[in-house]
């Protein structure tokens, strides 16, 4: 909605979050964006609500106001069990108008990059994606809205000043969960579903679990990444040894992947997963800006590159000098003899 006087804009209020959940599970990227949302309603003086669009999520509503949520706006009913987008977009757009938030922000996974589009398109609100900083002006009160821009190589902060609400997805893993804090406690708002929001456009066919994914990346709290300095498939075998051995997942380049070497669900970085391990050990990756936005916020980065001046090498805690192939045995090695 344009917004053409400042009595307009005193009618929004509130960030709210539109919660993800899979299969009855609320997923950890709403508890993310619940921590962001807090920050910036503590900065506004106002309120974090959270949307949940589903069936029979009685149980997961709670869980929201422990990670940070004031009061769950929550929608329950069968033709929201699929989370078709078109439903939770025609549903979102209403609560919208209804209650006039400031701030919307959703995660920027296959659900939320979706179903916010086509939301802002139809309430014509400005969205920017794929955020991985969060802010406001001191002043104006606006969101800054910071991310990756030209291939990565520049970082934007975008402002929407003339729309409302301003929205946003982040992506998972870019904000930490907050503390939980069993004590918070809240209000849920029940809102009804209309028929008027489902859409003859869209019809759930059938739904399968990808089994490529068996290594949760976004789970990991060890990553053993591989670049195209591992070669091959084979190459490949022996990562996947060593995250075995420490009980950690499997990451890739996008060259690994697009030489067919690995399936892109461990792809990390611009165009794959963003991840925040513990421990990020890459092996023959150079590091490229693509590559590092994914992967950068690891706790500690351990990088194993035969070239000393690799951009990763220079951002990683530890920088191993030399040949892969003799480096990830020796180490595989020394874990066993532990
Ligand atoms: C729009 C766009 C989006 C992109 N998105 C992504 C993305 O999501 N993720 C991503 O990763 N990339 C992405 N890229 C690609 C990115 O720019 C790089 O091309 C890519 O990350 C390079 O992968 P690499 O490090 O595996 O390969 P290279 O850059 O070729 O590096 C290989 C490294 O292996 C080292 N090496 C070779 N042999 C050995 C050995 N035996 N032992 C130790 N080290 C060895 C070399 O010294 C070198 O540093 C994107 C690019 C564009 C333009």
């Amino acid at each position: 909605m344009r917004i053409v006087s400042d009595q307009e804009r005193k009618q929004y209020q509130h960030v709210w979050v539109l919660a993800e959940q899979r299969c009855g599970r609320m997923e950890t990227v709403t508890f993310e964006l619940l921590g962001a949302a807090r920050r910036l309603a503590d900065r506004l003086a106002c309120e974090v609500w959270c949307v949940v669009l589903g069936h029979q999520l009685e149980e997961e509503l709670t869980s929201c106001f422990v990670y940070g949520a004031d009061r769950v706006l929550a929608v329950d009913a069968p033709e929201l069990a699929d989370l078709l987008d078109l439903p939770c977009a025609n549903t979102l757009a209403r609560l919208i108008r209804k209650h006039r938030p400031e701030i919307v922000l959703a995660g920027a996974t296959m659900y939320g990059r979706s179903v916010v589009p086509r939301t802002a398109g139809m309430i014509e609100a400005g969205l920017t994606a794929d955020c991985t900083g969060l802010d406001i002006e001191e002043d104006s009160r606006l969101l800054l809205q910071t991310r990756p821009a030209f291939g990565g190589n520049i970082m934007a902060t975008i402002k929407c000043s003339d729309h409302l609400p301003q929205m946003a997805t982040v992506r998972p893993r870019v904000m930490t969960v907050p503390e939980a804090d069993q004590s918070r406690k809240g209000q849920i708002i029940r809102e009804p579903f209309v028929s008027e929001d489902i859409s003859a456009a869209m019809k759930l066919i059938k739904s399968e679990i990808d089994q490529s994914r068996v290594a949760s990346l976004s789970d990991a709290h060890i990553i053993i990444a591989g670049g195209r300095g591992v070669r091959g498939e084979k190459g490949f075998e022996l990562l996947k040894r060593l995250a075995y051995r420490l009980g950690g997942a499997v990451g890739a380049t996008r060259a690994a992947v697009d030489a067919g070497w690995i399936e892109y669900a461990h792809q990390i970085g611009q165009t794959g997963q963003t991840v925040q391990p513990r421990v990020y050990i890459a092996c023959g990756i150079s590091g490229q800006i693509q590559h590092l936005v994914g992967m950068q916020s690891a706790d500690l980065i351990i990088a194993i590159n035969s070239d000393p001046r690799a951009p990763l090498m220079q951002v990683a805690d530890y920088a191993v000098v030399g040949d892969l192939f003799k480096i990830i045995p020796a180490f595989e090695e020394e874990i066993l003899r532990l």
